[in-house]
């Protein structure tokens, strides 16, 4: 099934992203802690590709494992930045071979060894470039995009970002996920400014449940995004003591998802780091909630 598809029901759905693992002695343990994931039926997973120094080798078999066990459908992230266009077409080769429908196109963070280098030597610089590639592809794939509430790190201005993903979404991107947000009116005042500036595509919101107190600086270290100050007490509160962090970033994470359905968003993407304890908490807490079509209101 076409993630767009999904995405442009008018009922209130889940999604879930996990990664796979950065070293094969770990792959049992990833490959249950998805399935784990899968079994509780979320609308789609997405499965990372080599982010935060993991690795892309198992991409496609742990989504594929969760597909063909769950028929859960699965969205298949790629990156291109430090990537050949052989490397590439290969991989698209082999999501193709294993029958994959749904691929986030992303550009992938500039490895250090690359900062500084001559840029006309690579093969791609940004995303709308593998967008376009996997367009060319023939496949029909339906294609993701990521996008910045918070404006990416790299971009002189948002105006200048929104400018950029108009562009991506041109080249053929069905839908965007946001990096992870904190503070929904921050993805409000973002999603406003898109429509403003013709950008019509579903954006989804990334909502990370942050359970545990050391993944806070973690999280703002990598995503840059705000963290306001009613989150920042209940980590002092409660970062100490797992289980009532655990109880109180799910809570947060829930609270966030409620306002987003209540404000009209149907489908929120959860990043749920290969934790089914959290993604089942969270699912708990919605059960009356999820699956019910608001679109008369
Ligand atoms: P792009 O869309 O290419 O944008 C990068 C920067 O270039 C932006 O500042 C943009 O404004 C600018 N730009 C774009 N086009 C142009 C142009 N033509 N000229 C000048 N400037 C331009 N990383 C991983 O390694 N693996 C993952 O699986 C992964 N999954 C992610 C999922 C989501 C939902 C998100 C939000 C991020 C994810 N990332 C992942 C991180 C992502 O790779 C980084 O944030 C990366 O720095 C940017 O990727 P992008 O696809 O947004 O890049």
């Amino acid at each position: 099934m076409k993630i767009i598809d999904i995405l442009n029901r008018k009922e209130m759905t889940l999604s879930f992203e996990v990664f796979p693992p950065k070293k094969e002695t770990a792959y049992e343990s990833v490959r249950e802690a998805t399935e784990r994931i899968a079994a509780l039926r979320p609308a789609f997973m997405s499965v990372t590709y080599g982010a935060g120094g993991g690795t892309s080798r198992y991409t496609i078999d742990i989504a594929k494992n969760i597909e063909d066990k769950y028929q859960v459908p699965l969205l298949v992230h790629l990156t291109c930045i430090s990537s050949s266009k052989e490397a590439v077409r290969a991989q698209i080769a082999a999501m193709r071979a294993a029958g994959i429908r749904n691929v986030m196109a992303l550009r992938g963070d500039i490895p250090d060894e690359m900062q500084g280098s001559d840029r006309s030597g690579w093969d791609y610089h940004y995303a709308s470039e593998l967008i376009r590639e996997l367009k060319e592809s023939g496949d029909d794939f339906c294609i993701g995009g990521a996008c910045y509430p918070e404006v990416h790190p790299e971009s002189p201005s948002q105006r200048e970002d929104i400018r950029r993903l108009k562009e991506k979404v041109e080249a053929g991107a069905d839908f965007l996920t946001t990096q992870m947000v904190f503070d929904n009116n921050l993805f409000f005042n973002f999603l406003y400014k898109l429509r403003e500036a013709g950008v019509t595509v579903p954006v989804v919101p990334g909502i990370m449940p942050i359970t545990n107190g050391n993944q806070v600086e973690r999280a703002i270290r990598l995503s840059g995004s705000f963290m306001p100050q009613r989150f920042r007490s209940i980590v002092d509160r409660f970062g100490h003591d797992p289980e009532a962090m655990r109880q109180a970033g799910i809570a947060y994470a829930v609270d966030q998802i409620i306002d987003l359905y209540a404000n009209g968003i149907t489908n929120i993407h959860v990043y749920s780091m290969n934790k089914p304890e959290v993604a089942a908490g969270i699912l708990d807490r919605l059960s009356g909630i999820l699956g019910k079509d608001f679109s008369g209101m």
